[in-house]
């Protein structure tokens, strides 16, 4: 039997986005409030700041249902996000570096509501083109699954 295609997406043609640097993923956003980490994310931030994993997740660290992420600070933005800037680009989480490639909003109504009213890059500079937006929800599924697994 003929196998069925898949459905193209949306974004086969490639998206326009690009970080304008507003900081505003780095602020509290209802449900995309928690940076979540994987052990690879803590291990990565720890050592850019040249502690242990253990003493970066001791310092920087909560757990909400089992899973590990940034601690809140004591305004609404992320602990490491200063005069709109991060202290920890190069070791930044993989959630951070993802966004806004993840599969919960890469559907056409939610990135044309809610990622665009919310995130000032969208339609911005070149396109992001199609092999790279399926890289990057590849890298982004991977890491939702190594967070619930634990890893
Ligand atoms: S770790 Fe850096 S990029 Fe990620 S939310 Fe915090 S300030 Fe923003």
């Amino acid at each position: 039997m003929k196998e069925k295609s898949a459905k193209p997406k949306w974004w086969e043609q490639g998206v326009r986005f690009e970080c304008q640097g507003s900081g505003r993923c780095c602020v509290s956003r209802g449900q995309y409030g928690f940076v979540y980490l994987t052990a690879e994310d803590r291990k990565r931030m720890g050592r850019l700041l040249k502690i242990s994993t253990g003493e970066f997740t001791r310092k920087y660290c909560g757990k909400t249902d089992g899973v590990f992420h940034l601690k809140d600070g004591t305004g609404p933005d992320c602990i490491f996000l200063k005069n709109n800037r991060c202290e920890v680009y190069e070791a930044r989480p993989i959630q951070c570096r993802t966004w806004p490639f993840w599969p919960e909003v890469m559907n056409a109504k939610t990135w044309a509501k809610e990622v665009a009213a919310f995130c000032p890059g969208v339609g911005k500079g070149d396109y992001v083109n199609a092999q790279d937006i399926r890289a990057t929800l590849e890298l982004q599924k991977k890491w939702e699954d190594d967070l619930v697994h634990g890893r």
